[in-house]
């Protein structure tokens, strides 16, 4: 395995106590972080050899062709052994397939799905796509799904939970799935920022009905685009895979089987190709290393920290189980999160122009619920203004998703931070954020 590029060293002579860089004091690095891209570094002579067998045999579609190379196949059947999963389909991205999870359940106008506030606008975006309605409930500090404000927020309409493993690491799923059980609610997990996490053991993905994954270029291991479905039900599969494709299953030549009357549906046309296929399965056989890479580095980093006044860390349950892109921060209000961003961003701990590297949740967009216009103003579509207008929706009219909705949401998104942890980040880089944020702990917190 190719080995990822290191970043240059930077000089490191600022003292904790010493001046701010941010009031003229000398900065503690002047390189930037790398960019938070954590399969990007570690592409290599795996993905060019996958690819060009594929290139080579002419063969870029995964049902059939000149001389189908199987790689979306091979993708999938890796996946099951690694994972541990039932079923596994390869899909042109995370949002399709959350909006195919949606339909294999059979949900639609009438129904409610329920979403944290905390999540990704494709989450929402797949609920309203369907003609359902989305709800929000409350995350803590977990920054995912709070199982006490679950139990609240689900009514008699309500027929599933879409539970999002934000920021690399799953919240308390153990109890999220077993309230989902006892209520008799569908569970679908979207994984797609946590490709590699577990929680005790048992790989995400694999506690609800449905679990989805992104390959999307920020994701722990990326195609460009791509995403993958998992599940244990057979029937339950039939559907997705019909879905993900013109709405019949296929026959073993890969022609479409029409003869199956309860497989006649509405297809999406997101069929993994073969070349995204070759880039993802290259990718995921190094998942375990460049995941091992950002955890090790993350816990360094916040074991050094731990305990320093005025700054707190997300709760993570189990940190073996933690994919380890992100530090998620808690500031004791909006404005020391502010300062103390600005004044680590000018320490040098910032990405290159133009990333998302140290900022605070304020600058963290459409991860919040109160930041997706479309949501907020009920858009539609269509003329009709389908969903929120259908009869069967009136149930909702009252609902809101304005800031305010979300207590404990609201809370994170003001006082929270985050830094990306990259995959390549070398023990010069690890010392260098952990010094920053000594120094500017002490200077502004
Ligand atoms: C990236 C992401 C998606 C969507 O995946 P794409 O492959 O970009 O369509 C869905 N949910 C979450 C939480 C994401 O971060």
């Amino acid at each position: 395995m190719n080995m990822p590029l290191t970043s240059q060293p930077s000089s490191s002579t600022a003292q904790p106590g010493a001046e701010l860089a941010i009031n003229g004091g000398t900065p503690v690095r002047t390189q930037p972080l790398p960019w938070e891209f954590p399969g990007a570094y570690w592409m290599g002579e795996e993905e060019l050899d996958l690819v060009s067998r594929v290139v080579k045999a002419r063969s870029p579609f995964r049902f059939y062709g000149l001389d189908a190379q199987g790689m979306v196949d091979t993708l999938e059947a890796e996946w099951r052994t690694n994972f541990g999963h039932k079923h596994a389909l390869g899909v042109s991205s995370g949002s399709v397939a959350l909006t195919i999870a949606l339909s294999a359940l059979d949900l639609g106008p009438g129904d409610e799905v329920l979403v944290p506030g905390y999540l990704w606008v494709s989450c929402v975006s797949a609920v309203v796509r369907t003609g359902a309605i989305p709800k929000l409930v409350d995350i803590d500090d977990t920054f995912c799904i709070d199982p006490q404000d679950l139990q609240r927020q689900i009514g008699p309409r309500t027929r599933a939970v879409l539970c999002v493993h934000m920021s690399g690491a799953p919240g308390n799923i153990q109890e999220i799935a077993s309230i989902c059980k006892d209520r008799h609610l569908f569970l679908v997990e979207d994984c797609a920022q946590a490709a590699g996490a577990s929680y005790k053991g048992r790989a995400v993905g694999r506690f609800g009905d449905i679990g989805i994954f992104s390959f999307q270029l920020n994701k722990n291991m990326t195609s460009g685009e791509g995403g993958l479905m998992v599940c244990e039900d057979d029937t339950l599969f039939r559907r997705i895979v019909a879905l993900h494709d013109l709405g019949y299953p296929r026959t073993e030549a890969g022609r479409l089987d029409v003869n199956d009357p309860d497989t006649q549906l509405w297809g999406l046309g997101a069929r993994m190709s073969e070349l995204a296929g070759a880039m993802a399965l290259a990718q995921m056989r190094k998942l375990p290393a460049i995941t091992q890479a950002m955890r090790n580095a993350k816990w360094r980093i916040r074991d050094a920290l731990e305990g320093t006044p005025g700054l707190k860390f997300r709760t993570v349950l189990d940190r073996a189980g933690d994919s380890g892109p992100a530090l998620l921060m808690m500031l004791p209000d909006e404005a020391s999160a502010r300062s103390f961003i600005d004044a680590l961003n000018a320490e040098g701990i910032v990405g290159p122009q133009g990333s998302l590297t140290c900022i605070t949740m304020r600058q963290w967009g459409m991860h919040w619920y109160s930041n997706i216009p479309s949501l907020v103003n009920r858009r539609s579509n269509s003329r009709d203004g389908f969903p929120w207008t259908h009869p069967d929706n009136a149930f909702a009219n009252a609902y809101s998703y304005k800031q305010g909705a979300l207590a404990k949401c609201d809370d994170l998104h003001a006082r929270g931070a985050m830094l990306a942890i990259a995959s390549t980040l070398t023990d010069q880089d690890v010392s260098d954020v952990i010094q920053a944020m000594r120094k500017v702990a002490q200077g502004v917190l």
